[in-house]
């Protein structure tokens, strides 16, 4: 087993950062919530692991050429409102409206989290970190024109973009005799959210290109009707058609999903990574699928590293068995904020190689403020409820035989690229 001694681990944060994404409106004040816990528990505390380097980043806001990566120019200025006067047909042109309405702060809300999840993308780019985590980013259901789902700015996708990049070629004509024919990098990106990541399957799908693919995209979620987002590309893989595409793959899953279901499709995510063989994993950590969510009440998963296919397990899987890839972790949905903030401070110290336990108290530390929101049990412990796994066993085989064909036509284009 890989010692966790190797890695080294960014966490980006910044005051900026906090202050921004804690008025986002779907999630008012839950960014001071995750990272005030998080340092109170003396995970930013660079002797928290003696197994782990840490260091904490300070992002700087994304800028225009960033955002264009991209996002449409017309949709750029229009988030950071550097066009007047704005109509209200424009609003609905762009999505601002409804569950993504402008709020006070919004482009230096797009600027802080486009910018964290590109400079913790860039720390693994140069070899500055293995692992980087920016829990305010993960805004998967964003697209190229129009905002979505609580979603503003495509970060996950802009990190994506970034990590595929052929790093320049190297100063000396002698270093480059030495590395001929490096391989394009190849990213991987696994969505754990509850919510099917619509916004960044959407921008890399294209069936009719598959010679030339560097990224996979996989989005383990619930799928029904009239659950968002509504899309073809949320549903279990069906080939033989024109419109399949092996780098765009879901795995949807039915209510009450327990640690029992996650356990049973867990290895057709490895297999699928064993096969893509990927450089950069980009791991979205939404927690809108944990037991007790309040607007999300779809699965009935839970956290313990301990208990096989817990998110806890799931996350220690990727940090400690991927092995030959970099890692980013981001953030995403979860609607219980101090739910969120026990759940990226547990995973937080599983990434550093020193779980914390979940029995203990949260601090009730003056340093602290939101020590009476984690009523009533006042621990680190999410634990999962009561609700049925309607994931029966005839279900699970469909999801494996469907997910053995589609490796076997994985295998047979990357043979050939
Ligand atoms: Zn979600």
């Amino acid at each position: 087993m890989c010692s966790p001694a190797q890695y080294q681990v960014a966490y980006i944060v910044s005051q900026d950062l906090i202050k921004y994404s804690s008025r986002l409106p779907s999630n008012v004040g839950r960014s001071i919530l995750v990272h005030s816990l998080a340092n109170a528990l003396g995970l930013l505390s660079q002797d928290y692991s003696p197994h782990t380097r840490l260091q904490v980043i300070k992002p700087g806001p994304a800028t225009l050429d960033d955002l264009s990566m991209y996002h449409a120019r017309n949709y750029i200025d229009a988030i950071l409102l550097t066009v007047e006067p704005e109509t209200e047909s424009e609003s609905v042109e762009f999505g601002l409206e409804d569950d993504c309405p402008r709020f006070s702060g919004l482009p230096e809300y797009v600027r802080l989290v486009a910018g964290a999840t590109i400079t913790a993308a860039r720390v693994l780019r140069f070899g500055y970190a293995n692992i980087s985590i920016n829990w305010d980013g993960g805004r998967h259901h964003a697209q190229k024109s129009r905002a979505a789902g609580f979603c503003y700015v495509a970060d996950c996708v802009l990190a994506i973009l970034l990590l595929k990049k052929t790093l320049p070629a190297p100063a000396s004509p002698l270093s480059r005799i030495l590395t001929p024919n490096q391989r394009r990098y190849r990213v991987m990106y696994l969505d754990l959210d509850a919510h099917f990541s619509d916004g960044v399957s959407q921008a890399f799908y294209s069936p009719a290109n598959l010679k030339s693919k560097q990224v996979l995209t996989l989005s383990v979620h619930h799928a029904a009707p009239g659950f968002f987002p509504s899309s073809p590309l949320a549903q279990l893989p069906f080939e033989p058609s024109t419109s399949f595409d092996p780098f765009t793959l879901s795995l949807p899953l039915l209510e009450g999903a327990s640690v029992k279901t996650f356990a049973n499709i867990w290895p057709h995510v490895e297999c699928i990574k064993d096969i893509f063989n990927p450089d950069y994993v980009v791991v979205q950590c939404g927690v809108d699928g944990l037991a007790g969510d309040p607007k999300c009440k779809v699965f009935n998963w839970c956290l313990d590293v301990a208990i096989e296919g817990s998110l806890g397990w799931c996350v220690s899987r990727i940090v400690n068995e991927w092995k030959g890839s970099r890692k980013l972790f981001l953030g995403g949905g979860g609607y219980h904020s101090p739910n969120a903030a026990r759940t990226w401070s547990y995973l937080t110290s599983i990434i550093l190689g020193k779980p914390l336990s979940l029995s203990m108290n949260i601090p009730d530390d003056p340093s602290h403020s939101g020590f009476p929101l984690y009523a009533p049990t006042f621990t680190l412990d999410v634990p999962s409820g009561n609700m049925i796994d309607k994931n029966t066993a005839e279900y699970l085989a469909d999801v494996q035989n469907r997910f053995e064909r589609v490796s076997e036509i994985l295998r047979g284009v990357l043979q050939s690229q």
